[in-house]
C-alpha cells in the first residue's frame, strides 16, 4: 500500500502521455507552444515498467491524460496492456479524434471517459479553443452515449466567457444519462502571471444555477473532487469542482506522471522527483518505489501549501489535469 505523510491511501495516478494538444484553450496553454521532443516522453515500456509495480502496490485506478491523449499513436496498444493489470482505467479528452475509438475503446474495457466541452456554441468554442472542432466534439459526445459509455462533460467556467451557459449545460442532462461538472478555472494557463484569480468560486457557479433550479444534493463519494446535484425528473447529474478552491485536499488519493516522467504529489506543487531518469538510469522497481514512497513522505498537506512551495504555474496540458 502507498501512503503520504498525512497517512492518506494513494491508490489513483494521473498519467499524462503526451504534452501534444489539436486545440489552444486559452485558459490551458498559449498559442504559440514549445511542444517537447518525442524522445522525452515515457515510452509505452516505460510506463507499463513504472506501473505495473505500482499497480502492485495498490494503485488500482488510472486516467489517462495529456496534451490530447489521442493524438499518441501508441494509446490504443499502452491502454490494451495497461488494463490486463489496472483494473480501473478512464481517460481524459477533447473528444476532436475520439470517435473512431469508442468501440475499441469498449472491447478494451474502458468504459470511463472524462469529456471536455466549455461551450455549446460553435463560434464561443472556436474562440476558446482557437480551433473550428466543435461538430468533431459533440459527434464524439453523441457517439459516447450510443456506446453507453460513462460520460462526464468538464466544463471550465469562466468570467466574461461562458457563466451565461450554466443554464443550457444543465439542461443537457434532462435527457442525456451523464454528468455535467462546472470547474472552477486554476492558473495553469502556461502565461505565468496572466492568471488574475478565479472569478467564479463553485458556490457562486451554485447559486446562478439555483436561480433556476432545485437542486437534489448527492451524497459525497469518498475521495470525490465534485460536489454533485440532480435536477429532479432529469436523467443526468451536474457537479462543481471546487479546483481552485481546494476544499477536497483532504482526502485526497492521487499522483500525477507528467509526459516526461515527473512525479507530482500535487497539482499545485512541482515535480518532486523524475522516474523517466530513474529508469533510463537502470533502476529497477525496489528503487523506483522507494524512491516514490520518499516522495510521499514530504507531500504538502494540501494544494495551498504546495503552492507556497512551488510558485510556478506550468500549462495543464504537461500536468494533465
Ligand atoms: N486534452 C484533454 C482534454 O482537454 O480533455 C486532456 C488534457 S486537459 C489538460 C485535462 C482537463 O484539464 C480538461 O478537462 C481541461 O478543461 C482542464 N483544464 C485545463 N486547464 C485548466 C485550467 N486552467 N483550469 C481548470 N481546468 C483546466
Ligand atoms: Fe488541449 Fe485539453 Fe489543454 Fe484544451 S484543455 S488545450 S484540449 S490539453
Amino acid at each position: 500500500m502507498l501512503t503520504d505523510a498525512h497517512n492518506r491511501i494513494i491508490n489513483y495516478i494521473r498519467l499524462a502521455v503526451t504534452d501534444r494538444c489539436n486545440l489552444r484553450c486559452t485558459y490551458c496553454m498559449p498559442e504559440q507552444m514549445q511542444f517537447l521532443q518525442r524522445q522525452e516522453l515515457l515510452t509505452n515500456d516505460e510506463i507499463l515498467t513504472l506501473l505495473r509495480p505500482l499497480a502492485a502496490a495498490g494503485i488500482d485506478k488510472l486516467r489517462i491524460t495529456g496534451g490530447e491523449p489521442f493524438l499518441r499513436k501508441d494509446l490504443l496498444p499502452l491502454l490494451t496492456s495497461l488494463k490486463t493489470f489496472i483494473p480501473e482505467i478512464s481517460i481524459t479528452t477533447n473528444g476532436v479524434l475520439t470517435q473512431p475509438y469508442i468501440p475499441q475503446l469498449k472491447a478494451i474495457g474502458i468504459r470511463k471517459i472524462n469529456l471536455s466541452l466549455d461551450t455549446l456554441q460553435r463560434d464561443r468554442f472556436q474562440q476558446i479553443t482557437k480551433r473550428d472542432q466543435f461538430p468533431a466534439v459533440m459527434q464524439t459526445l453523441n457517439s459516447l452515449l450510443e456506446h453507453d459509455m460513462q460520460v462526464k462533460l468538464n466544463v471550465v467556467i469562466m468570467g466574461g466567457v461562458n457563466t451565461d451557459e450554466l443554464q443550457a449545460f444543465a439542461e443537457l442532462t434532462k435527457q442525456m444519462p451523464l454528468s455535467v461538472r462546472f470547474i472552477e478555472e486554476m492558473p495553469f494557463n502556461g502565461q505565468g502571471h496572466a492568471f488574475s484569480g478565479n472569478q467564479w468560486h463553485y458556490l457562486r457557479m451554485l447559486d446562478a444555477l439555483q436561480e433556476y433550479y432545485t437542486l437534489k444534493k448527492l451524497p459525497i463519494q469518498p475521495q470525490a473532487t465534485s460536489i454533485n446535484y440532480q435536477i429532479p425528473g432529469y436523467q443526468g447529474q451536474i457537479g462543481v469542482i471546487p479546483a481552485y478552491s481546494r476544499t477536497f485536499c483532504g482526502t485526497c488519493n492521487r499522483l500525477r506522471i507528467t509526459p516526461t516522467g515527473g512525479l507530482k504529489t500535487c497539482l499545485y506543487g512541482g515535480d518532486v522527483l523524475n522516474v523517466r531518469d530513474l529508469l533510463r538510469s537502470g533502476a529497477g522497481s525496489a528503487l523506483i518505489l522507494q524512491e516514490i514512497r520518499h516522495a510521499l513522505g514530504h507531500r504538502a498537506e494540501n494544494g495551498f501549501e504546495a503552492e507556497r512551495q512551488n510558485q510556478h504555474w506550468d500549462s495543464m496540458s504537461v500536468i494533465g489535469g
